[in-house]
């Protein structure tokens, strides 16, 4: 690879906070960010599986280090900020990727479910930019990176509170980048389609709780259908659009929505 390809894309003597890192997309991110040189700072609220992500950081070489956060706790990101320039020294790259899903008919969910949606997915991703923010702005330099969803493009039954939180997620961000910009900091969300991770898997248990292979084959296949492309994705392929917007790479890229969806909406 020529070298200036690979400065680009280096993230060498860079920090990294990677929230929801204890599994599916979160971990992969953790993983191709620390691949290409950065020291990633694990956060979820799933203690085991943040030491697993860790484990498989350090085994491809990478440096990992691990803050069990609550990230709808707007003290605990705080902390984990803190616990992060305090472990590296400088904070280059904040990924807003834990969230939770879920599915009810608009007329059935309670307050107590919309605002556990909204208190993860759309709070806990705002009090992200604010803390990352407030550093990277005074350091001059950084990227904030949220997640949103192609759920936020068009109107599934049965996903108003998740649609209606990733759709926000994509607003705050274009904000967000208008704030930091002049300080030097960057901003951008993708909103990815179908991804093959423990999130999508409700959809493919059977009466007993466990994965069913025929409904889980039947809902990629669905999902496959639905690509222009006819794939469904996997998580490297939103870790990949991470690191993209994490580097230099990406320096004239902001408030952007950049949708890694196969295609299902081109809004
Ligand atoms: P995942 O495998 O379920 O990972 C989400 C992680 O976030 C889990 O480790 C989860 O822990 C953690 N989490 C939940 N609540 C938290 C909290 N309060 N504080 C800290 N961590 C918390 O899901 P994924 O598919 O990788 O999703 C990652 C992101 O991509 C989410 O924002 C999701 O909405 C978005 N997304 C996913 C898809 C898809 O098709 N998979 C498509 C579009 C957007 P627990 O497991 O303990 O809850």
């Amino acid at each position: 690879m020529h070298a200036d390809i690979e400065k680009a894309f280096d993230l060498s003597a860079r920090v990294a906070v990677v929230t929801g890192a204890a599994s599916g997309i979160g971990r992969q991110a953790a993983i191709t960010l620390a691949q290409a040189g950065a020291l990633v700072i694990l956060a979820d609220i799933d203690a085991v599986g943040l030491a697993e992500t860790a484990a498989q950081v350090r085994a491809t070489g990478g440096k990992a280090a691990i803050r069990q956060t609550d990230v709808s706790d707007r003290d605990a990101v705080e902390a984990l900020t803190a616990y992060a320039v305090e472990t590296g020294g400088r904070l280059d790259v904040w990924a807003n990727i834990a969230g939770v899903i879920l599915t009810a008919p608009i007329v059935d969910a309670t307050e107590a479910q919309i605002d556990r949606v909204l208190d993860i997915n759309l709070k806990g991703t705002y009090w992200g930019c604010a803390a990352a923010a407030r550093v990277m702005t005074a350091q001059g330099s950084g990227s904030i990176i949220n997640i949103s969803s192609a759920g936020a493009d068009f109107p599934a039954p049965g996903l108003s509170i998740y649609a209606m939180s990733k759709a926000a997620v994509a607003m705050l961000t274009r904000i967000l980048a208008h704030e930091v910009g002049p300080q030097g900091v960057r901003a951008n969300a993708i909103a990815p389609g179908f991804i093959d991770t423990p999130m999508v898997t409700y959809r493919m248990r059977g009466p007993d709780g466990a994965i069913d292979q025929k409904m889980r084959a039947d809902l990629l296949a669905a999902r496959a259908q639905g690509s222009v492309l006819g794939l469904t994705g996997e998580p490297t392929d939103i870790a990949y659009a991470i690191l993209y917007l994490a580097c230099d790479a990406s320096r004239f890229v902001t408030g952007q929505v950049i949708r890694p969806n196969g295609g299902v909406a081109m809004p």
